[in-house]
């Protein structure tokens, strides 16, 4: 079989090569294209609903007055906040059907616009319901908002609720982000479910349009618990159950650079658990200081029914202690999560293009995809020779499987950003693409590694005409 492999240091490690195993599990993750529509149709048909309560409630009828106006107007921005909000808690609480159709990223991308207008329009219920009352009362306004607040059943609580969405809300913008710790903002993110919690009562007890017909109760009631049941089930009871289910315990550790290593991890009936090449979970170590957080880290082998691998580079507190986890430890998983695996796969020819340790999930991917010889090129692109980690063990896949292998090694670009290196000179990114893989337009491009890095790549990927939804990408960033 020939096979071009191209190594920065022309020796081959010996690694052993991880069996070749039955590949099934494209199957197990296939995500039919009609799933997107049906989620996306779920969410618009809620914001019907919502509309339609309110118009049966009486909402058109009122607005004939300026108080009844601002009064009814202020509900339906009320319900539609809340449904929005309950959208927002769903997209994160890990359901299998909407992490398939979206990943990770575009769901983070998407909470965060429902997000922002959740609670824009919290605030704007807030102002018009006060003005409202306010109106019909023929008081001040902020003697009105003070009564509000004191008099009306649930209203407390649903102020201190709103208080905390404001500091969560707050949080969540871009340049807070930059500043904040993952950990902090983490923790500050979680006071949302209690925010969320505590603007229940006062929609309870005071909810005209909660309490307006039967159907409005029962169709709130529902909404409200299928939340509540998602996030217990999704991300409490299942990864626990699956955690237990499958008894996974560190099997060992290896060193594969300075700053690298790889974690090897048994469990029973791994062939059962429903995961491919591409994907990650969140893990916890038990015994390790840092075991209350969990960190996503994707599989660097294909899950072979037997052990996971993971792949670490020391970039923190967390990821440094998993060098002295001690074999036997048991250890708890979220996940499978992410839709860089074979189940998107559009073309029979694919490019796995990494850069640094976002190579973790593509590596695990050249072992698993179907594929014959010469339908796969890998690209690793890394600063220096000894970032170059798991780079014997690509060579001797991708020698197995007919795969071409290019390690593009070298600093970056200074004067813009690419995903080549300095030395390429005043090639282009499309051009320097093209030279390693001309046929790249008949191509499913599968991206992983920094977010600058990546969106270089896949703006060459385009030029050459690599149309977008054939460009599958996994962030390592928050
Ligand atoms: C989907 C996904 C898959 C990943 N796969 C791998 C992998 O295979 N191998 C690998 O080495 N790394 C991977 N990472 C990155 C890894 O999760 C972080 O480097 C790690 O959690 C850092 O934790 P820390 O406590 O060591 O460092 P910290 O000091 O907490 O942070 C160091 C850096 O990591 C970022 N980070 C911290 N926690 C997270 C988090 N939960 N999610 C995203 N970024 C975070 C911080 O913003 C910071 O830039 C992945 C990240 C994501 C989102």
């Amino acid at each position: 079989m020939a096979v071009e492999t191209q190594s920065p240091t022309g020796t081959t490690r010996q690694t052993p090569i991880v069996d070749r195993r039955v590949l099934v599990a494209d199957r197990r993750v296939l995500v039919p294209s009609w799933w997107r529509d049906a989620v996306g149709l779920t969410i618009w048909a809620n914001l019907l609903i919502v509309t339609a309560l309110w118009v049966s409630g009486g909402g058109l009828q009122a607005l004939s007055t300026p108080a009844g106006a601002f009064t009814t107007l202020g509900r339906l921005t009320g319900l539609i906040a809340s449904v929005l909000l309950l959208i927002q808690v769903l997209l994160m609480a890990r359901l299998p059907v909407v992490e398939r159709v979206y990943g990770q990223d575009e769901l983070a991308r998407r909470h965060r616009l429902v997000g922002f207008w959740s609670f824009s329009l919290m605030l704007v219920h807030l102002v018009l319901i006060t003005i409202g009352y306010a109106l019909s009362a023929r008081l001040n306004v902020f003697v009105q908002f003070w009564e509000l607040v004191v008099d009306y059943p649930g209203m407390l609580l649903a102020t201190a609720g709103t208080v905390l969405v404001v500091v969560v809300a707050m949080s969540s913008i871009r340049a807070a982000r930059r500043k904040l710790r993952y950990e902090s903002w983490h923790l500050i993110h979680l006071y949302a479910y209690l925010g969320v919690g505590l603007a229940l009562p006062h929609q309870l007890w005071t909810g005209q349009e909660f309490l307006s017909n039967a159907w409005a109760t029962i169709y709130w009631w529902g909404l409200w618990i299928a939340a509540l049941v998602a996030i217990v089930g999704w991300r409490l009871a299942v990864p626990l159950y699956r955690s237990l289910r499958h008894d996974l315990r560190v099997a060992g550790v290896r060193r594969e650079s300075a700053d690298v290593i790889s974690v090897l991890i048994s469990g029973r009936d791994l062939d059962r658990l429903p995961v491919a090449a591409g994907q990650f979970f969140h893990w916890r170590f038990l015994g390790r200081p840092s075991w209350t957080r969990a960190h996503p880290y994707s599989l660097s082998a294909a899950p072979n029914g037997r052990d996971l691998r993971i792949t670490v580079k020391d970039l923190g507190d967390g990821s440094h202690e998993l060098a002295g986890v001690t074999p036997g430890s048991r250890v708890l998983i979220e996940g499978p999560y992410g839709r860089l695996h074979g189940g998107v796969r559009t073309s029979r020819k694919v490019l796995l293009m990494g850069a640094g340790i976002g190579i973790t999930p593509l590596r695990a991917l050249l072992e698993e995809l179907p594929q014959a010889p010469g339908d796969v090129t890998f690209i690793y692109r890394a600063g220096s020779d000894d970032e170059l980690v798991l780079a014997g063990e690509i060579e001797q896949l991708a020698a197995s499987r007919g795969a071409r292998v290019f390690f593009v090694v070298g600093h970056r670009r200074r004067e813009r950003n690419s995903w080549l290196p300095s030395s390429a000179g005043t090639l282009s990114d499309a051009d320097g693409l093209r030279r390693l893989v001309p046929d790249i337009a008949e191509h499913d491009v599968y991206l992983c590694g920094a977010d600058a890095w990546m969106d270089a790549a896949a703006k060459a990927a385009r030029e050459c005409g690599v149309p977008a939804d054939r460009i599958h990408s996994e962030r390592f960033s928050w």
